[in-house]
């Protein structure tokens, strides 16, 4: 076997090594058609059934209701930012958000580029440590939907319950929690998320929708950007990321065997208990960034006492074979991400290497 880093980066993000295996395996010659993949059409039954596969697990395991479409587009989830508003932002309402950090900031950027925006919360004035309360947020009469940001993948925080919002649609950004717990999909109206944190690979974008509010998309909207191009032709307008959709399909059977979301989701909290548990118990060596109720059971954002000391973490858990640990350039200090892929053994590792470390420099 080849060696595997411990791998905690943020995105991009560790596959599960059976999943790269599986994809090996199948690399040169898929299902006897004496091709990979990536050489077949789109159109073909072959990739017809990837893609009808990849969406029916999908809705099984993520319990998704019948009135919703499932489609895997392109262009990330930052493509979702413009093309939320583009075709839900109806002429005389507003777009209102709950402004969490750092990837809330720029969807609310790319919505100001189309119509009107409201902050119902912001927690902001905490350097966006926190959550806001749910009780703190104000949803504007004509708010066309509320727009969150479940997981902050930057400041490593993490919406505990989402917001009743009543007849307001409520639409989540799920790109760096996607899968990693059960969620109530009939709360939202729309929740999206690029693949390449929790999902497979870069290259693929799952939105999931309710179908009344993309029945017809404004006219004035090009195709590609219209929601209602993507309903009506499964999600093959134009050709899709086929690798990435077969990769995303492969990582929902590895989450199936493994015993679905509700069992990765303990595993998750046994991954991440590790790490802080070793934050909270090194008394004051290692500060996490994120209140206590805000944790992210995904990004893990913590800091030391001074900035050397953080590149000497940095550098010396390189050196020890832990991949991407040095926080995002925006907020600094140090950051794991412990998505669905990352093994348990990963952040045990990573545990008795920062306990090691503050003996050696505590
Ligand atoms: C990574 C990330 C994005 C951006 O995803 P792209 O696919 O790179 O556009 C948006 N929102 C959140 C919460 C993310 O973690």
């Amino acid at each position: 076997m080849t060696n595997r880093a411990y791998n905690f980066n943020a995105g991009p993000a560790a596959l599960p090594l059976e999943v790269l295996q599986q994809a090996q395996q199948e690399f040169l010659d898929y299902a006897g058609a004496g091709m990979s993949i990536m050489e077949m059409s789109h159109r073909s039954s072959i990739f017809e059934e990837v893609n009808d596969g990849a969406q029916s697990l999908l809705r099984e395991l993520f319990g998704i209701p019948n009135n919703y479409k499932v489609l895997f587009l392109q262009g990330g989830a930052s493509t979702q930012f413009a093309m939320i508003p583009m075709n839900l932002l109806t002429p005389g309402k507003t777009a209102a958000f709950v402004n969490t950090g750092s990837w809330a900031d720029k969807a609310i950027k790319e919505a100001k580029l189309f119509g009107e925006t409201a902050i119902a919360a912001s927690s902001e004035a905490y350097k966006y440590n926190r959550i806001p309360e749910l009780g703190e947020i104000v949803i504007p009469e004509n708010a066309a939907y509320l727009h969150v940001t479940s997981n902050e993948t930057i400041e490593g925080t993490q919406y505990a319950k989402y917001p009743e919002t009543g007849d307001v649609t409520l639409i989540g950004d799920l790109s760096s929690d996607i899968l990693s717990r059960p969620v109530d999909v009939s709360k939202f109206g729309m929740i999206y998320a690029g693949a390449q944190k929790n999902l497979g690979p870069s290259g693929v974008t799952l939105v999931i929708v309710r179908e009344d509010l993309v029945a017809e998309s404004p006219k004035s909207i090009p195709t590609m950007l219209r929601y209602d191009t993507h309903v009506k032709n499964n999600s093959l307008y134009n050709t899709p990321p086929s690798f990435s959709i077969y990769l995303v399909g492969l990582m929902l059977k590895w989450v199936k065997e493994r015993g679905g979301v509700a069992a990765v989701e303990q595993y998750n909290r046994d991954k991440t208990k590790l790490i802080y548990d070793t934050i909270d118990q090194s008394g004051g060596f290692y500060r996490g960034f994120a209140e206590a109720s805000s944790r992210s059971q995904m990004n893990i954002t913590f800091r030391l006492g001074s900035e050397e000391l953080e590149k000497l973490f940095a550098k010396e858990s390189e050196q020890n074979g832990f991949v991407g640990l040095k926080g995002h350039r925006s907020v600094g200090g140090l950051r794991a991400s412990t998505y669905n892929a990352v093994p348990l053994e990963s952040c045990k590792a990573l545990a008795e290497f920062m306990a090691d470390f503050q003996k050696r420099n505590g």
